[in-house]
């Protein structure tokens, strides 16, 4: 399988994720789910124009499951996916390099930490994890797709099974340091302080799933 490598600004923000360099590990979790959540987003106003597609309320939801002796924690979402396509360039670049600038730059002038009023996105997911892979299949297609990294050397993309529309992130957990706890993402009492704290507005039902080892 081909590796394929980021774009040189995406591999300079994940670079920054990778060695944490900032403190608020935790709003990793923010990110992912208001990704989700704008991905159900997308299937609604889909829904509105398209006569083809009904919305039913109670199908759309986001689930953090976590498996404490897997060493995982997975964000699921049944929201719109993405296509093979999207996965190369919406995982494979980063798009807003002028906030990214912005926010480097301003970061380093007054050691403020700012980062918690900004988006970060997606690569965010690496200040926690090793290894993370991304199980999307998107609407209106059969084919499910597995994109998958390591860091920043590059990712895989390949085709994969999924049953339903949506889209599974798996974080593989980082083993703790002396500075750093890393494995508290996977305790119950943590991630639903962490979702309270910054996810409360979200819309759609957030479900939870914790498997003690
Ligand atoms: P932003 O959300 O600001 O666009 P991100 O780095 O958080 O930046 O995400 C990049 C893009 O990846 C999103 O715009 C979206 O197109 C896609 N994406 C990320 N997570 C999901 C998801 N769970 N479902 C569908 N698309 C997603
Ligand atoms: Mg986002």
């Amino acid at each position: 399988m081909e590796k394929k490598q980021f774009q040189a600004e995406s591999k300079r923000l994940l670079e920054m994720m990778i060695n944490s360099i900032y403190s608020q590990k935790e709003i990793f979790l923010r990110e992912l789910i208001s990704n989700s959540s704008d991905a159900i987003d997308k299937i609604y106003y889909k829904a509105l124009t398209d006569d083809s597609l009904t919305f039913n309320k109670e199908d759309y939801y986001i689930k953090i499951s976590a498996d404490k002796e897997k060493r995982t924690l997975t964000i699921a979402d049944t929201g719109i996916g993405m296509t093979k396509e999207e996965l190369e360039s919406n995982l494979g670049t980063i798009a807003k390099s002028g906030s990214l600038a912005f926010k480097t730059e301003n970061e380093a002038k007054d050691g403020h930490d700012i980062i918690g009023q900004f988006g970060v996105g997606f690569y965010s997911a690496f200040m926690v994890a090793d290894t993370v892979t991304v199980l999307t299949k998107p609407l209106g297609s059969e084919e499910a797709y597995l994109w998958k990294s390591e860091g920043a050397d590059g990712y895989t993309i390949e085709t994969a099974e999924k049953e339903t529309v949506g889209t599974e992130i798996v974080l593989f957990i980082k083993e703790n340091s002396e500075e750093d706890n890393y494995e508290e993402y996977l305790e119950e009492y943590r991630l639903k302080s962490v979702i309270k704290k910054y996810s409360d507005f979200i819309r759609y039902p957030i479900k939870m799933d914790v498997t003690e080892s």
